[in-house]
């Protein structure tokens, strides 16, 4: 049955590529032509601007490898490939000692980062403002859009909330590890985690969009540029683009 879904809309996507002429050769791998379809539509358009951006085109632009305005499957893949080993094995851990305390974790996870954080942090990102019905990053992949954009920064007690929120998510099994001594499970889900934010911080945080992220690295050169090319968003924060988008 997936098969069968997969090949419906691998056709269907395949007819709506006409329109994407030279997209599938940008792909940084290559794909059967079955799938090719489907996995590009799953992201937006690397051809086009986003929808806060006032610009014609991405070539040319001079902060086009600073920035991260467009996700690939292979960006998705990597963020699930160092997020995801921190909670097995914090799982791990928790139903070590009880199966049933496994439950608040995965409801507290699961409300978390598909409402709290995406209504916190995610709704000031610029990837907010596209005119889609859930989000198409590398982080939040296809979580749905319940609130309205909010270009600008976040307030202190969005902040508060949203580490408030990592502290436990990331918190919560790593009390039960140190309860039950599973030291080398403590150990490497200690490694992972770490892992995970030094990755997350020196390779995405440093190139992503939103700027009111707790998190975010990207130095105020890049940021005027963006602006430049964003007034919407340029005037949220009390910036005045002086440039012409090009
Ligand atoms: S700032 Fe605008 S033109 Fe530049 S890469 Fe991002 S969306 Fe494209
Ligand atoms: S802040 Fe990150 S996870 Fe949230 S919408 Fe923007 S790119 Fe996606």
């Amino acid at each position: 049955m997936i098969q069968g879904w997969i090949q419906y809309y691998g056709r269907f996507y395949k007819r709506q590529l006409k329109s994407y002429p030279g997209l599938l050769d940008r792909l940084p791998f290559k794909l059967s032509p079955k799938y090719s379809g489907v996995v590009i539509m799953m992201f937006l358009d690397p051809e086009n601007p986003i929808a806060t951006c006032e610009s014609d085109s991405c070539d040319d632009c001079a902060i086009n490898n600073d920035l991260h305005c467009h996700f690939s499957l292979k960006d998705w893949i990597y963020f699930l490939f160092i997020a995801f080993p921190p909670f097995l094995l914090g799982g791990a851990g928790i139903y070590y000692m009880n199966s049933w305390l496994l439950i608040p974790w995965i409801i507290f996870v699961v409300a978390f980062f598909g409402l709290i954080e995406i209504r916190v942090m995610c709704s000031h990102c610029p990837h907010y403002a596209e005119s889609l019905t859930s989000l198409k990053c590398w982080a939040n992949y296809g979580s749905l859009k319940l609130w309205k954009y909010r270009p600008g920064p976040m307030s202190i007690i969005e902040k508060t909330i949203f580490f408030a929120g990592f502290a436990i998510v990331w918190g919560y099994p790593l009390t039960f590890l140190i309860l039950s001594k599973q030291i080398f499970l403590l150990l490497v889900y200690s490694i992972t985690t770490v892992g995970f934010f030094m990755t997350l911080i020196y390779f995405m945080c440093s190139q992503c969009m939103n700027f009111a992220c707790p998190l975010n690295q990207v130095d105020e050169k890049v940021r005027n540029q963006f602006f430049d090319k964003n007034h919407i968003i340029a005037e949220a924060w009390g910036k005045c683009g002086n440039s012409a988008p090009n």
